[in-house]
């Protein structure tokens, strides 16, 4: 079998690995290491000269290529379209989304560009792998430059309903550039219905079975990859924290008092407004528990140079201010909101200590967060996962508490089932869970796409 070719918006540099043992980037890496390859994508910076050169590294068997963007780039492709369209429309919030002619040639423009830069580092037998929604059109440049290898996308977003894709003037061409791939995976069946919806009501395409369908002139593949963790680590670090200081702390805490926790990127998908609210109601209907529960939020910020992403951090700012001078006592807050990011080993220690995990996004391509806190738990009394419907996560994990995040009575009286839920049903709820993410691992989520790509061309 050939070389890997992974192109992703950004990338991990091999030496980066202690920083973050078992992610997404690591799983890359290791399948880049076993195979030999390239990992081509931006380098995160602003260029300060004009028509930046890539940076290329070579670490054993693979070379590392990254790119600066210019400063136009990096406000009308990254910002602008990835992040101010694409984000948005692919979350259902076609009210945030903002489309501009110019920031969807930059898009155009850039991924023109990266293939300008990768065709040298190819070779004739390489198996190609590009990664979400900033780099859809890629392939298709890829093909137009002759490339005719294999080819698998993977979106880690969600895809979008057709009517709410359609709203976006441009739906013809990403969707054309999605057909150019021989593979397309997606995490959900709800993303693959909406993508062949698509595909047979806009489209003019066909579905012909066994995962092939024919589209724009061209027979392709798609299929669903539901992203997993790296179970057993987080079962290890889980374990490993129940003895540390901070959980002896958490572990000491009086015994009716216990901790709610969500762990999310500050973006206006995650539902964190909405789940204020529910957590509100909550203390309205139950008042004994005041004094008794805190949600822990933490909520690292995210793309800060964009307007929506400003407003949403003082909409929550306001929002938690307002709740916790509602509810407060001089001993106890409802909400300790922890506006900054932690390492992993960290997190499993907040998660092993929180009764709830509640992870309430209003649409998410899978939520890690939600699998990871399963993973943490302790089998011999584990705590219980409040999980939106709109997660991709909850398609996994039906034996969470499954709420709808926009139904506030709904998430409020869930939090109060998982308060109460008898330690026998949470045993049970969370084996059926932990049995899953042990299959559906990340590993396995790369090497069944790897080996699906490895049988294309599938005509
Ligand atoms: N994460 C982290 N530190 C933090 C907050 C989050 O390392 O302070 C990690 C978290 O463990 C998870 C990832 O960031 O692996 C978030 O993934 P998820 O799918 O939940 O959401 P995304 O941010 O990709 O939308």
């Amino acid at each position: 079998m050939g070389r890997l070719v992974v192109v992703s918006n950004r990338v991990s540099v091999a030496t980066d690995r202690k920083a973050q043992a078992g992610g997404l980037a690591v799983a890359l890496q290791d399948a880049l290491q076993q195979k030999g390859g390239v990992w081509f994508g931006w380098s995160g910076k602003v260029a300060t000269r004009p028509d930046p050169e890539p940076v290329i590294r070579q670490d054993r068997k693979v070379t590392y290529a990254t790119i600066d963007l210019s400063r136009k780039h990096y406000a009308e492709y990254y910002n602008g379209f990835a992040n101010r369209a694409l984000w948005p429309l692919f979350h259902y919030r076609l009210d945030l989304t903002a489309f501009s002619k110019q920031n969807y040639s930059s898009y155009l423009e850039v991924n023109k560009l990266f293939v300008g830069h990768l065709l040298p580092l190819l070779k004739p037998d390489d198996l190609i792998w590009v990664h979400d929604y900033h780099l859809i059109p890629l392939g298709q440049e890829l093909r137009q430059a002759g490339i005719d290898r294999p080819m698998g996308f993977f979106l880690h977003t969600p895809f979008p309903a057709m009517e709410i894709l359609t709203a976006l003037p441009s739906h013809r061409a990403i969707v054309q550039a999605l057909c150019a791939y021989d593979l397309v995976g997606f995490h959900t069946e709800n993303d693959l219905r909406a993508f062949l919806d698509y595909i047979v009501h806009e489209a003019e395409g066909g579905i012909m079975g066994n995962h092939l369908i024919r589209a724009f002139g061209r027979t392709l593949r798609v299929e669903i990859f539901p992203i997993g963790i790296d179970t057993e680590d987080f079962e290890k670090l889980g374990a490993r924290s129940a003895k540390t200081k901070k959980a002896a702390l958490l572990h000491n805490l009086p015994s009716d008092r216990t901790w709610l926790i969500g762990v999310d990127r500050l973006d206006y998908s995650k539902g964190l407004v909405e789940r204020l609210r529910a957590f509100e109601r909550f203390l309205e209907r139950y008042p004994d528990y005041h004094g008794k529960v805190t949600l822990v939020q933490i909520a690292p910020l995210s793309r800060t140079e964009v307007p929506e992403y400003m407003d949403i951090q003082h909409e929550l700012a306001a929002e938690i201010g307002q709740l916790n001078g509602r509810f407060a006592d001089f001993d106890w807050v409802p909400i300790n909101y922890l506006n900054r990011s932690f390492k992993r080993d960290q997190l499993v220690e907040f998660y092993r200590g929180s009764r709830i995990g509640l992870i309430t996004p209003l649409r998410d391509g899978m939520n890690l967060v939600a699998k990871e806190y399963v993973a943490a738990q302790d089998s011999d009394d584990p705590g219980v996962l409040v999980l939106s419907r709109f997660a991709g996560a909850a398609r996994e994990l039906p034996e969470a508490l499954i709420v709808n995040p926009f139904d506030l009575d709904g998430v409020a009286d869930a939090i109060r089932r998982a308060m109460t839920m008898p330690l026998e049903e949470r045993k049970e709820r969370w084996k059926a869970m932990i049995e899953t993410l042990r299959v559906n691992t990340l590993t396995r989520w790369r090497e069944s796409f790897l080996e699906a790509l490895g049988q294309a061309p599938y005509e």
